[in-house]
């Protein structure tokens, strides 16, 4: 399976300091990517028609969108829609990430409509879900993910369903490692993902294995090879360490 390696650069960069940023990635990539790995970056909504413009004809380097709401157009004042994401470059879309469900409060049916709804418009999806320390303290880490996973994907229409392959990407971000330097243990990762293959597996049969399943949370250049190159793990998504073209290129390499 293709590996992802994608940066999410949430609340960060003006334009010209994204542009710069995607255009020392391009640079640096002449001839596509380490391994063939798909390296995806998720800019700020201004800056994703930059992004896009300095990845023009890369093979193997897309844009997403960090978040959109799970309507065509309408009075949705502060948002953003799929066609408009579409139309500044963006092909993949975040859903799910820890920062919308704890700071934003998105619930699992909102992320269950926008999961339904970016797949329905031709984007690819990738749907983060992790668990919170008090939840992994009390042991409930397998019913957090499997309760995150069937939200968003049980009431995925059948049409969907059967074109999920190359288009669905899981992210297993537990939340106390994102941010806060506390990367979860090998143990704890593989565990982690091989509930998530899993699940998936009872949810959607074969094609689970044909679905990415990411780690995120406090990857750096120095802890990436060793998480890429874990059972099931197959891929990364990197906050911090992304916003340096540098950094983020050591990562992409390991
Ligand atoms: P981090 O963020 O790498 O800074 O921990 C990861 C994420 O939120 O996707």
């Amino acid at each position: 399976m293709q590996k992802i390696i994608a940066a999410n650069w949430k609340m960060y960069k003006t334009r010209p300091e994204a542009a710069q940023t995607a255009a020392e990635l391009a640079l640096a990539l002449p001839d596509g990517t380490p391994h063939g790995r798909l390296v995806l970056v998720f800019p700020p909504f201004t800056a994703v028609d930059a992004v896009a413009e300095a990845f023009t004809g890369k093979k193997n380097l897309a844009v997403g969108g960090q978040n959109f709401y799970p309507a065509a157009q309408g009075a949705f004042t502060g948002e953003i829609s799929t066609g408009m994401l579409n139309d500044a470059g963006a092909t993949w879309v975040l859903v799910g990430h820890s920062e919308r469900r704890h700071v934003f409060s998105e619930s699992d049916e909102l992320i269950a409509r926008k999961t339904a709804f970016a797949l329905a418009q031709g984007f690819k999806v990738m749907l983060c879900v992790g668990e919170m320390l008090h939840e992994r303290e009390a042991g409930q880490l397998r019913d957090v993910l499997s309760r995150q996973l069937s939200t968003a994907l049980e009431p995925l229409p059948e049409a969907l369903r059967g074109t999920l392959a190359g288009r669905l990407a899981v992210a297993y971000e537990p939340v106390w490692a994102i941010g806060t330097g506390k990367v979860a243990g090998p143990v704890e990762v593989q565990e982690a993902h091989a509930a998530l293959r899993a699940l998936l597996a009872d949810m959607l049969g074969e094609t689970a294995a044909e679905l990415p399943i990411l780690y995120g949370g406090s990857v750096k250049p120095t802890n990436a090879s060793a998480l890429v190159g874990l059972d099931n793990v197959d891929g990364l998504l990197v906050g911090g360490a992304s916003l340096e073209a540098q950094s983020f290129l050591q990562i992409i390499g390991s």
